[in-house]
């Protein structure tokens, strides 16, 4: 794998020469635990541990958990599995609700200073006394309350004696700062909520932007990465931990793009809601752009690191083309598994002039590309299935494949010739009867007539039935340019195929010959069922930027 090199390694780069941290590099990767991890948190994830990995540092995980009514065990475990799948080990997992002590405590270390103060505006007026991106805001007139009242005040608000929004506590910054994320911000608020860690212990909780930097700073983080929302919010960041003054050397946050990708939605809180509503199967519904979802759908860690890879860190928020991550999965699935055939809507072929009770073994190599992948043995007969795509009755312009009269090759087996279609009584095709000449099995040295189409087949008598849910974009784009859910996001069909599919186990991936890739369900494939998942089709129209 190629090293990424991007400004966020520039900026380590001279923080090492400058012995700013000494030798230490040292990341995290802070999720909230709010809902499953998303392909955009994969590159979050990448850029952390990849970046530590490189200066031979750490990366911590850190469930940032100081929201007490949103969190969840079953998000804990689908982070790790997530986290894990991805190929990354965390040095410490921690919990940012067990820094909830040492924050209470550098917050009075600020009352004291005369840098907080309780105020009893209500967020309605907060917001108004704010002041907006023109004017300088208003300060609040509960801003200079005594240190000794102030210090009571908040021992009061801990022990509970306060509803939720009856007091907030504010650093003390500029009420007139030209950056409204330094204008006097709430950085403890009245929760009466049960925490999942701490219990009933707290009814306050640290708000994000004072909590986050005291997080990075305990655990000795240098480098804190982030996504670019947060460029306005690093005054503060550094504020926080400059007034605490605890820490001689604070982290650095560095933010970098968020990743947008084309025909998918990246908001937690929107895959919760299809999640809810029973719009998708679950968190892990194959269509989901969730680590969980595209694992399922059959995509590879190592596809979705080369993804994030490639993608590079930028500074500027852009759109990347899913097509690029299809692209990066079909890359790494090439040379890795076996074909197999398998044909959906499928046309019975009668081959006429071939012995009624005979069956042959036709040796066909697992994957073209690598011929140490071997070959194997799959049985022809007189009766056979080939996929409604590889049939026309009236021919379009520049179709090699069958029609009466044309001939085509089939795959590892013999020359067909096209005669007849035999129809049902509705009009309806009820099979084709076909001619094969004896002298061009494959394999034999034939060097006769040219054909120009290949097409696959299963032997009717041993095909094995198995299901496959063809997958597309979740998301599309309507007339207007609004982005809809796709009506045909998974279309499922019933697929005939040979023998061998008998043998897949859950999570199995294969190429249907011609067809694509595919992999078995992990949690529906079963001894006597098969269902397969489409991964991505082996066409792109993906295109490099020149
Ligand atoms: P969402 O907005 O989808 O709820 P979030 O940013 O609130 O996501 P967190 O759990 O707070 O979710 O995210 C953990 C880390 O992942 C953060 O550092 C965040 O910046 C990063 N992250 C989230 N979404 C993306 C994205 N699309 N691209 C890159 N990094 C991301
Ligand atoms: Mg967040």
């Amino acid at each position: 794998m190629a090293e990424i090199n991007n400004f966020i390694h520039n900026i380590i780069d001279k923080d090492l020469e400058a012995q700013k941290y000494g030798d230490k590099v040292h990341t995290r990767f802070p999720p909230e635990p709010n809902g499953y991890l998303h392909i955009g948190h994969a590159k979050s994830i990448c850029l952390n541990f990849t970046t530590a990995q490189k200066y031979g540092g750490k990366c911590n995980l850190r469930y940032d958990d100081t929201n007490p009514v949103k969190e969840d065990m079953e998000y804990v475990n689908s982070i790790e599995a997530d986290v894990r799948w991805l190929g990354f080990e965390w040095e410490h997992r921690l919990w940012a609700s067990d820094y909830f002590d040492e924050m209470y405590e550098c917050a009075v270390k600020l009352i004291k200073d005369g840098k907080a103060y309780v105020c009893d505006l209500n967020a309605d007026q907060i917001r108004e006394y704010r002041g907006t991106l023109k004017e300088p805001g208003k300060e609040s007139p509960y801003r200079n309350r005594s240190i000794e009242e102030n210090l009571q005040l908040f021992e009061e608000m801990r022990e509970g004696k306060y509803a939720d929004g009856e007091k907030v506590l504010r650093a003390k910054i500029d009420m007139a700062s030209p950056n409204m994320n330094m204008r006097d911000p709430v950085i403890y608020r009245i929760a009466h909520a049960e925490h999942h860690n701490t219990g009933d212990k707290w009814c306050i909780y640290p708000m994000y932007d004072y909590a986050h930097p005291i997080e990075d700073a305990i655990e000795g983080i240098t480098h804190s990465i982030c996504t670019l929302e947060f460029e306005d919010h690093r005054p503060l960041y550094d504020w926080v931990l400059q007034a605490i003054g605890k820490w001689p050397t604070p982290p650095q946050q560095i933010e970098f793009a968020r990743l947008n990708l084309t025909n998918t939605v990246m908001s937690k809180r929107y895959l919760k809601k299809m999640v809810d509503e029973g719009t998708v199967e679950g968190w892990d519904d194959p269509r989901m752009p969730t680590i969980a979802g595209i694992r399922r759908r059959g995509y590879t860690p190592e596809a979705v690191r080369d993804f994030c890879e490639r993608i590079g860190v930028a500074k500027a928020n852009s759109m990347v083309d899913v097509g690029l991550l299809e692209h990066c999965v079909r890359e790494d699935l090439k040379n890795k598994v076996e074909s197999r055939n398998v044909v959906e809507n499928p046309i019975k072929v009668v081959i006429t002039n071939y012995p009624e009770d005979q069956t042959e073994e036709m040796e066909i190599e697992n994957n073209r590309e690598v011929p140490e992948m071997g070959n194997r043995m799959v049985p022809f007969s007189r009766e056979l299935y080939v996929d409604g795509d590889d049939f026309m009755e009236v021919p379009v312009k520049k179709y090699f494949r069958l029609f009466p009269g044309n001939e085509v090759r089939f795959k590892g087996a013999y020359f067909i010739t096209c005669n007849d279609v035999i129809k049902n009584e509705d009009g309806s095709i009820k099979e084709l009867h076909c001619t094969y000449d004896p002298e061009t099995r494959s394999g034999s040295g034939f060097e006769g007539r040219k054909v120009k189409g290949t097409i696959h087949w299963v032997d009717a008598k041993t095909a094995v039935q198995i299901k496959i849910r063809n997958y597309d974009h979740l998301m599309i784009d309507d007339e207007n340019g609004e982005q809809i859910m796709n009506p045909e996001s998974v279309v499922e069909t019933i697929g005939y195929a040979e023998p061998m599919i008998k043998e897949a186990k859950p999570g199995e991936r294969f190429q249907f010959f011609r067809k694509g890739y595919y992999i078995a369900d992990e949690k529906l494939t079963t001894d006597d069922e098969k269902v397969f998942n489409k991964i991505v089709g082996l066409k792109t129209s993906w295109k490099p930027a020149k």
